[in-house]
């Protein structure tokens, strides 16, 4: 075991502070690596407050983080996929069982024993793991990722997250040439999916309540931006999308957006707002239309993922900032002042 720096929320009500933990020592499977960037998602602003107390309570003091990258500085004598040196990230899963159906399928994301990041019992350690606001992590090398060298490592940051929560559905529902696809709501996780949508050679048309984000949208990739309060507007595509990715986690009508699906087409949510969503029975109905739900992504479509990325050279827009400033930038995640993701940058943790 050894000391590591980290930023930590000591309670639910603490602003994170300037920490030292203990992490284990590499096993033979094991990558250590020095954290470069980690991103802040919206989940770790939750679980730092504990509001998931329901599902997830937090174990208190809390390392937030699961869009990592950094610099490997050691391995285990078993790992062949790293060397020292090599830059690697780190997403929302550091194990899994790794003998269930899901796991044999590479689709650990399902599997019914997983390890999160951080805030879940770490069966090295006997406590908790600790995420990415710290100067170095050890992780299972089957849960770290080649990290393409032209990519910004700022901005590759997010898509540990961000990125493949959109990439994975989109994916799996094939999205590609031909397909028109919309995406709800222009954040964190939906300027991802505009991007990922357009690069996918899909039409591409970004839904917000917004005026003000269309130019970053079309910039983004969008063919179009559709203003969702105005009902012209909306009426306009009544029963043309093939799919839509719904990225809002506030309340929300999704029957409007049901509405713009064509037949088989299919609205999955990645925003996870607090109150169940109403539905109507008919949308469905007339059309065979599916409403589906889908979380991160596996280790094997993590990497494809991050290669696809290389190809199309895809970052996440991202505004870096020192640890010293996590809590300043909670705040303004809270008001959606972000474009579109805060990563912190861990030389600000030395010295
Ligand atoms: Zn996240
Ligand atoms: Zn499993």
């Amino acid at each position: 075991m050894y000391n590591a720096k980290a930023f930590s929320a000591a309670s639910a009500s603490s602003p994170l502070a300037l920490d030292t933990i203990v992490r284990r020592d590499p096993t033979p499977n094991d990558v250590q690596m020095e954290i470069l960037f980690c991103g802040i998602c919206h989940s770790d602003l939750h679980q730092a407050r504990n509001e998931w107390s329901g599902v997830m309570p937090t174990v208190y003091p809390c390392v937030p983080g699961h869009e990592i990258v950094g610099r490997v500085t050691s391995v285990g004598n078993g790992v062949a996929k790293f060397k020292v040196g090599d830059i690697a990230a780190v997403g929302c899963l550091v194990d899994s069982c790794g003998v269930c159906s899901e796991c044999k399928q590479s689709l650990e994301q399902f599997c019914a024993t997983p390890t999160l990041t951080y805030n879940f019992p770490d069966k090295h350690t006997g406590g908790v793991t600790y995420g990415g606001y710290s100067d170095s992590v050890v992780v299972d090398q089957k849960f770290c990722f080649k990290v393409p060298e032209n990519l910004d490592l700022a901005g590759a940051a997010p898509l540990l997250c961000a990125g493949i929560t959109t990439y994975s559905p989109m994916h799996h529902w094939g999205v590609g040439k031909g397909k028109k696809v919309g995406i709800v709501g222009l954040g964190g996780l939906g300027h991802m999916g505009v991007k990922f949508a357009h690069a996918l050679g899909a039409e591409t048309v970004l839904f917000t309540t917004s005026p003000g984000k269309k130019d970053d949208a079309l910039r983004l990739g969008a063919d179009e931006v559709v203003i969702s309060k105005n009902a012209d507007e909306m009426a306009k595509h009544a029963g043309s999308f093939d799919f839509i990715l719904d990225a809002v986690s506030a309340d929300h009508d999704i029957n409007a957006y049901l509405n713009l699906l064509r037949r088989d087409g299919n609205l999955c949510l990645v925003g996870a707002p607090e109150k169940p969503l109403a539905v109507a029975a008919f949308g469905l109905l007339f059309g065979r239309k599916s409403l589906s739900g889908s979380p991160i992504g596996g280790t094997v479509e993590t990497q494809e993922m991050l290669d696809f990325c290389g190809k199309h050279n895809i970052t996440a827009d991202v505004e870096v900032i020192p640890a010293q400033k996590i809590n300043e930038a909670y705040e303004r995640l809270l008001n959606s002042d972000v474009k579109y993701r805060f990563v912190i940058d861990m030389a600000s943790l030395k010295g």
